[in-house]
């Protein structure tokens, strides 16, 4: 059995990103529906043994990082321990954390000890405010101490990641840059996906990267180098700014197909195995753990899966068939 997992693309898959929890304490207009609130019991979730056994299965097809996400993660019991698990999985290189930070004050240095080197951060506005209303009900003052603390901790790049919405908050790219470099970390700017009925009707304020890049360049100009991209960046949209720590970018998953170089799959916090972000099957691993299969024959499920993994995302030419999962389910 080959321990490397190739698509028939021949795309290698060497990254996860994990849910470890549906609930999350934001409700982001653009990610969940009014209504939509996550009802699983708690043997529905993959427990820590799961975790621990499928991480390792994967490891051992040769995957080496494990994004934590969710819903919001760090509202799992027990998130300090899942990391510490993870990370002491041989063949675990790197485990990054993508939360909102209204916990991440409490949580950061307990994290980094636990082998968290890194974060993102969603903030969409530093206006509380508008704020508020994006998250309908979140605290920013209580994100940006989530951010000081994650800098006070040593987590190293810090990221903060912030969805692109029209007549939103597309009046603050230009402070949210200003923010950025003012804290010493990274900034991304995220073009809003028709993920979801709640991220397809927030289709309306999509601003397309061509359109973010010029404000970025209007406001920093001649202050932005162009970034080599990594094998996995895709196109190269993301710049250092001159005489700063920080560096900016745009992810255009509309604007740019940058499926050719996908190293990725998810597994939701109930134990399901997402393909592709712009598709609706998946493959429960907490059935297979859960039953009288050994690794090998895990294996083979996943290596069998990762076979039926599409060439791309289709999001523009079948919105049926993503718009029942809503994001906060599969994690971003
Ligand atoms: N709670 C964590 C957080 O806030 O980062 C992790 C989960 S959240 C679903 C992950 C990311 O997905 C966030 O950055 C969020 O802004 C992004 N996201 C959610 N819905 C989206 C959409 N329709 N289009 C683009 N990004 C979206």
């Amino acid at each position: 059995m080959s321990n490397k997992l190739l698509d028939k693309f021949g795309r290698e898959i060497n990254y996860i990103r994990l849910s470890v929890t549906e609930h999350c304490n934001y409700r982001c207009f653009y990610c969940r529906d009014d209504e939509h609130s996550p009802n699983c019991k708690r043997e529905d979730i993959l427990s820590y043994e799961d975790i621990q056994r499928i991480i390792k299965i994967f490891a051992e097809l040769g995957v080496s990082k494990v994004r934590l996400t969710g819903g919001e993660p760090l509202l799992r019991r027990g998130i300090v321990k899942i990391a510490q698990l993870i990370n002491n999985i041989d063949g675990i290189k790197d485990v990054p954390l993508s939360t909102n930070a209204h916990l991440l004050e409490k949580f950061a240095d307990k994290l980094h000890k636990n082998g968290i080197n890194r974060v993102n951060v969603s903030i969409d506005s530093i206006t509380p405010d508008k704020f508020k209303e994006i998250t309908r009900g979140g605290d920013v003052n209580e994100v940006i101490k989530g951010i000081d603390g994650a800098i006070a901790a040593g987590m190293h790049p810090i990221k903060i990641n912030v969805v692109a919405m029209r007549g939103v908050n597309d009046d603050e790219i230009e402070s949210m840059i200003d923010f950025a470099i003012e804290k010493g970390i990274d900034v991304r700017f995220i073009e809003t996906m028709p993920i979801g009925s709640a991220g397809i009707e927030n289709q309306s304020q999509y601003i397309s990267e061509r359109d973010i890049l010029d404000r970025i360049n209007k406001h920093l100009g001649a202050k932005l180098i162009k970034l080599t991209p990594s094998k996995t960046d895709g196109p190269a949209n993301n710049f250092k700014i001159k005489g700063t720590n920080s560096t900016v970018g745009v992810i255009s998953a509309l604007s740019n197909h940058f499926c050719q170089t996908c190293n990725r799959v998810r597994i939701t916090a109930k134990g399901d195995l997402i393909l592709c972000l712009g598709q609706e099957d998946s493959i429960s691993l907490k059935d297979a753990v859960r039953s009288n299969l050994s690794d090998n024959e895990i294996k083979q499920i996943i290596i069998d899966a990762i076979d039926k993994k599409p060439e791309k995302h289709e999001f523009n030419s079948s919105m049926d068939n993503i718009s029942n999962r809503q994001m906060a389910e599969i994690g971003g």
